[in-house]
């Protein structure tokens, strides 16, 4: 679960890392009234979950109340990458000496979480350890061992930063966001800017932060932070569902039972030169309720045209597939053309229940490009 960015401030407040005071809004006049308590200039700072909110004009600064309530008005419904923007978090401006960045991400390869630090920050980092990795300071940290005061001096010394105070106040930062990453079970934290102010304060001006979903039981308050008004409605909708989606911006909609099978009829459905809409999978079984839950979540979708359900028999019996696929459509009322490819167990049964039924809508074809090629054309 991403945590926007007023969340994750949240959190760093509470762990003891310096951010600014700051209010949420979701109109203009909200924001007036943030920048007023506030008092002075502000910085209005679009509530979406992609980064690069900057350049995309989601951040702006205000003079005031009136000038905040303008720059709310222009960032309020903004498109940035596909996520309009409902809230806007208005926060007490900050003048910048210094943008570095400081990041805890979870090194998979290494088992191990690793702490990077750069005196390069606000810039895209990516480009930053690219062209110059020596610039980017990286640590990992023993999980048994935990975090030692010394790993944060030596990414400090390693990324260069010499003032004392910086460096007394990043150790300590440093080690707040490693407790803030462990005991949230997070698998990113980072602060990008992590900016030291003309007066040689350092704070956190950003925040991303991403917690482990598997353990968001264990996190009842983070949980409760998903905004599921403002998340995309389909997916919202599709969690309710219990159906396992995301949404892509194509025509054909996708249904395969299993991940990869999913993932594969995406790609095929690209190879016959169509535009996946979702991807979606069934998991395991084939049951009508099933089968009706996932066609009601794909074809909510306006964009969608055709749906190919890809199905790949192995302990799930493609007869009782075609079983579900067909009383779903007595059950639910598919305007859209269905194309279905059935392989694997029992796969000739089930496509023999499904020709003798023919529904008009329904088209069968016995492989998974064929099955693609049709439901592209028929997207058209
Ligand atoms: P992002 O573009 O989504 O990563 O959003 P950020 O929160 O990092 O903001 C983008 C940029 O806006 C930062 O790198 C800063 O340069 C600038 N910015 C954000 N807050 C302030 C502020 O309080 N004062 C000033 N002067 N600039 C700010
Ligand atoms: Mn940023």
């Amino acid at each position: 679960m991403d945590l926007y960015e007023h969340q994750g401030k949240e959190l760093f407040r509470r762990f003891g890392i310096p951010v600014s005071d700051g209010r949420l809004a979701t109109t203009p006049e909200e924001a007036r009234q943030a920048a007023e308590e506030l008092g002075g200039r502000v910085v209005v700072k679009a509530q979406v979950l992609t980064g690069g909110r900057g350049k995309a004009g989601g951040v702006k600064l205000a003079e005031g109340p009136a000038d905040a309530e303008q720059k709310a008005r222009e960032i309020l419904g903004l498109d940035i990458r596909g996520h309009v923007v409902h809230k806007v978090w208005v926060e007490a401006a900050s003048e910048i000496a210094k943008e570095y960045y400081l990041s805890i991400t979870f090194d998979r390869g290494a088992k191990k979480p690793l702490l990077m630090l750069t005196t390069r920050g606000g810039v895209d980092i990516e480009e930053v350890a690219a062209s110059s990795p020596d610039a980017l300071a990286r640590l990992h940290v023993d999980p048994l061992e935990g975090f030692q005061g010394y790993q944060a001096r030596r990414v400090i010394y390693g990324a260069g930063v010499g003032d004392p105070s910086e460096q007394k106040q990043l150790v300590a930062i440093i080690g707040k966001l490693y407790k803030a990453f462990v005991e949230s079970d997070a698998m990113l934290a980072e602060i990008n800017p992590l900016i030291v102010t003309p007066d040689g304060e350092v704070k956190a001006l950003d925040s991303k932060f991403t917690v482990d979903d598997s353990s968001l039981y264990r996190h009842p308050e983070i949980a409760g932070w998903r905004d599921t008004a403002a998340a995309d409605p389909l997916e919202a909708f599709a969690r309710e569902k219990g159906v396992t989606y995301v949404k892509l911006d194509g025509e054909v909609g996708i249904l395969g039972n299993g991940a990869g099978l999913s993932m594969s009829t995406v790609d095929v459905v690209v190879v016959a030169g169509g535009r996946p809409a979702n991807f979606c999978d069934l998991g395991g079984g084939g049951s009508a309720e099933g089968v009706v839950d996932a066609l009601e979540v794909i074809t909510r979708d306006e964009q969608v045209r055709s749906v190919f359900f890809n199905i790949f028999g192995g302990i799930t019996r493609c007869d009782e597939v075609a079983r579900g696929v067909l009383q779903a459509l007595e059950q639910m009322n598919l305007e859209l053309p269905l194309v279905i490819r059935l392989d694997g167990t029992n796969a000739e049964e089930g496509r023999r229940l499904l020709e003798e039924a023919a529904p008009r809508n329904l088209f069968v074809e016995p492989t998974m490009l064929e099955a693609a090629r049709r439901a592209v054309e028929l997207a058209e």
